[in-house]
């Protein structure tokens, strides 16, 4: 008889439905799968690492969807397995995802190379952003050596998957004139690659003149990195235009990062802050838990509510009954 190997072996081995179960396993709620998720991700870290991290964003319709398709195909033409994650705070309120519509990146998700997941549904930001840091490793023990995060461009959720990548790519639309001067607001100093995107046909020479404005504005902007000065350029998903060029865009800053030793500081920054972030995560589920905390929640929060006692008291009392000192 076979002996039927462990779910730690099959990822290994890069089975992605083992890997899909890996990952329901870490995005479920129930406390033992909780602990399994653990166990999984402690024997998997040392195997985890290899890869690199993208984060692609932008506003709904911008074209992140097709953009990652055609980028996605040409990374696995070229040799490499490539994982997409998504990071979506509107899971939280519509129980969906924007990876969730089927339809989406179609030829690129049955490629044999490719592994496609959707944003946990139901969860808070903090949620989506945790699980998908622990999916991303699942990703990489398994052997995907381009993991691609995508979130929407909107506040919170773009800065936690920033939290997260070695590169983070924004994607923007052509526009002309006046129109140009309010959305320059719109470039943010987490983009390392800026893309103006739909870059075909009539829209080209638009693109390409939308690309130099931004590349204006951005010289005012802080870059996140020393040895990398983010950069902009345009492309279509329809034509490929631009899209190999994305690709030598992220090599070449990646080793300049490596050269400068900011690639390691930058992962262990991240490693620290996702540390931090576990432990208040942790901490504040204990307090809550707590039953000294939970006896005299209500009425704490009865009183601040009605003004009768200041938050920051309030909290120093909540803490004080969590080390029960009182
Ligand atoms: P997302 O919401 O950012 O994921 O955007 P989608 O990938 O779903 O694309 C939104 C719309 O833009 C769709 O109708 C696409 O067909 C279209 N689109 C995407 N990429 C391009 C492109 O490179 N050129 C043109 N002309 N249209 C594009």
């Amino acid at each position: 008889m076979v002996e039927k190997l462990s779910l730690e072996k099959q990822i290994l081995d890069g089975d992605r439905r083992a890997l899909a179960k890996g990952i329901t396993a870490i995005e479920s709620s129930r406390l033992d799968h909780r602990q399994s998720a653990d166990q999984l991700l402690q024997k998997l870290l040392p195997h985890s690492g290899n890869s690199i991290r993208i984060g692609i964003s932008g506003a709904p319709g911008v074209g992140k969807s097709t953009f990652i398709e055609s980028f996605g195909n040409h990374l696995i033409d070229i040799g490499h397995k490539v994982a997409v994650l998504a990071v979506d705070p509107s899971s939280v309120l519509t129980g969906g995802s924007i990876l969730g519509d089927k339809t989406r990146m179609q030829t690129f998700s049955m490629r044999e190379n490719a592994f496609v997941r959707p944003s946990p549904a139901g969860e808070t930001l903090g949620g989506v952003t945790r699980r998908t840091r622990e999916s991303l490793l699942l990703c990489e023990a398994a052997g995907f050596d381009v993991i691609i995060i995508e979130t929407v461009g909107v506040g919170q959720s773009e800065t936690r998957a920033a939290d997260m990548v070695d590169a983070f790519v924004l994607l923007l639309l052509p526009s002309a004139g006046d129109e140009l001067q309010g959305i320059k607001r719109g470039i943010t100093e987490l983009a390392d690659i800026v893309l103006v995107n739909k870059a075909d046909g009539e829209q080209r020479a638009v693109a390409q003149r939308t690309a130099d404005e931004y590349r204006s504005a951005l010289q005012f902007i802080k870059a996140r990195h020393n040895a990398w000065k983010p950069i902009v350029s345009a492309c279509s998903s329809f034509d490929g235009h631009g899209i190999t060029e994305v690709w030598e865009h992220l090599i070449e800053m990646q080793l300049a990062l490596k050269e400068s030793g900011e690639f390691e500081t930058h992962r262990a920054d991240q490693a620290l802050a996702w540390m931090w972030g576990e432990t208040t995560a942790l901490v504040l589920s204990d307090l809550k838990d707590n039953p000294g905390v939970r006896s005299s929640v209500l009425s704490i929060e009865k009183a601040v509510f009605s003004g009768a006692l200041h938050p920051t008291l309030a909290a120093r009392q909540l803490l004080e009954k969590f080390k029960g000192t009182t």
